[in-house]
C-alpha cells in the first residue's frame, strides 16, 4: 500500500476508507454488522486512514467506527480523520463552526469514537456566520490540549485556507475530486501543492458512477442522495455511463485493470493526494490491490482527457451536497459570532 504523510507527521495509506455511506443517512440506510466488517476488511487490506464526520448518520458513522475499532489492537493501526462544523436539528444539518459548537462536537466525537484523540480534525464546510479566525483559533487550542493531532479543512477555497493558515497550522484540505468533478484543479489543487497541504479527495468513485457496476436501470432506496444527484438522471447519466464504458475499455486494454482501479489511480497521480473510497461491504474493497503498483503515462492521461471531452462535455459540480448556512436555518444567527 502506498503511503503519504499528512502535516509532515501522520503517515497514512493513500487510499482512505470513507464512512459517510456507513452512517446510512442520505445513502438509504446502513447495516451495522456489514459496516463493521467493511472497516475491519479495509484495515486487513492495509488501509490506515478512515474518514468520518459527526453528521454522517447524525453520529451513527462515528459510533460504528468506534465499535469496529474497539477490537484489541485496531485503534493503534489507523488514523481517524473526523470533522467539525456541521450541526443538525430535527434531522436537518446546517453549518456551525462556532467555538462553542466545535467544543461540544469534539467531546461527542471522542465519546462515539471511543478514543482520546482525533488524528485529523477537519472543518467540514466554511461557515460564513462565524468569523474564520474564531474557528481556526478554537482548533489550535484543541490541538494544544491534545484532543486533536492535526488540523484540516474541507470544501474551503484558496482564500479561506490562506486566512485560516494565518491563525493555525493547516495540514490538509478535503475536496470533491474525481474524473468527473475537477473544479479544484483551478485553485485549490495548485494552492495545496504550493503550501504543502495533503489533499483528501472525496467521492473518488463519484458516488459509485466510476465503480463500473452502475447502470441506467439502477434504483436507489429511501433517502439515497443519488435520487437527487443531477449526474444520476436521464441524458446526463447516459453521458456519464458512456464515459465510464470508454474509460473501462481503455483501462482494460492498456493495463488489464477495471475502470474502478483507473479512477482511483488517476486521483493518486494528481499530486499529494489521498483517494477516499466509500465502500459499504468487504467485497467492494476486493479490487484494492489493483490500484497499486502501476502508473498512468502521459499518453494515457491525454487519452483520458479526450474521452472526458467527448463524453462528459458539460460536467456538473457536486454543489447539491452543501448543507445550508446557520443564518438560513436560524435567522438569529445572522451577524452572530
Ligand atoms: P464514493 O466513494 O465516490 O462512492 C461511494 C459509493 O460507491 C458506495 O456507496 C458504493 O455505492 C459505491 N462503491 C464503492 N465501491 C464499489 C465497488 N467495488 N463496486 C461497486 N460500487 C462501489 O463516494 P462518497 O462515499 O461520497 O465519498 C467517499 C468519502 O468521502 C465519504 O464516505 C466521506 O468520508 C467523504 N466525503 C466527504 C465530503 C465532504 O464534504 N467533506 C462529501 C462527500 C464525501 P452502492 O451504494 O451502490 O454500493
Amino acid at each position: 500500500m502506498e503511503h503519504i504523510r499528512i502535516g509532515n507527521r501522520l503517515d497514512v495509506s493513500r487510499i482512505g476508507l470513507g464512512t459517510w455511506a456507513i452512517g446510512g443517512w442520505m445513502w438509504g440506510g446502513t447495516d451495522e454488522a456489514r459496516s463493521i466488517a467493511t472497516i475491519r476488511a479495509a484495515i486487513e487490506r492495509g488501509v490506515t486512514l478512515i474518514d468520518t464526520a459527526p453528521v454522517y448518520g447524525f453520529g451513527r458513522s462515528e459510533e460504528i467506527l468506534g465499535k469496529a475499532l474497539a477490537a484489541p489492537g485496531l485503534r493503534a493501526q489507523v488514523s481517524i480523520a473526523s470533522k467539525v462544523g456541521v450541526a443538525w436539528k430535527d434531522g436537518r444539518p446546517y453549518r456551525d463552526a462556532s467555538p462553542a459548537h466545535i467544543r461540544r462536537e469534539i467531546e461527542a466525537s471522542l465519546r462515539r469514537l471511543r478514543t482520546e484523540v482525533i488524528d485529523l480534525c477537519q472543518v467540514h464546510w466554511p461557515d460564513p456566520d462565524t468569523p474564520l479566525e474564531q474557528t481556526a483559533r478554537t482548533l489550535e487550542q484543541l490541538r494544544a490540549e491534545g484532543k486533536i493531532r492535526l488540523i484540516g479543512v474541507s470544501n474551503y477555497d484558496a482564500q479561506q485556507m490562506e486566512a485560516f493558515r494565518a491563525i493555525a497550522p493547516l495540514a490538509s484540505v478535503q475536496s470533491p475530486y474525481n474524473l468527473f468533478e475537477r473544479q479544484i484543479e483551478a485553485e485549490v489543487l495548485p494552492y495545496a501543492a504550493r503550501t504543502g497541504l495533503t489533499v483528501l479527495s472525496y467521492g473518488a468513485l463519484c458516488r459509485g458512477l466510476l465503480s463500473g457496476t452502475m447502470t441506467s436501470e439502477r434504483t436507489f432506496a429511501g433517502d439515497d442522495l443519488r435520487n437527487v444527484d443531477p449526474k444520476f438522471r436521464g441524458a446526463r447519466l447516459r453521458q456519464y455511463l458512456e464515459a465510464v464504458a470508454a474509460l473501462d475499455a481503455l483501462a482494460r486494454e492498456r493495463f488489464g485493470k477495471p475502470v474502478l482501479a483507473l479512477a482511483l489511480r488517476w486521483v493518486l497521480e494528481r499530486g499529494a493526494t489521498i483517494a477516499l473510497w466509500g465502500a459499504r461491504s468487504p467485497e467492494q474493497l476486493d479490487p484494492i490491490g489493483q490500484v497499486e503498483g502501476w502508473h498512468l503515462d502521459a499518453d494515457t492521461m491525454a487519452d483520458i482527457e479526450a474521452i472526458l471531452a467527448r463524453c462528459a462535455a458539460q460536467p456538473v459540480a457536486p454543489d447539491f451536497m452543501a448543507p445550508p448556512v446557520r443564518s438560513a436555518v436560524e435567522p438569529a444567527a445572522r451577524g452572530a459570532a
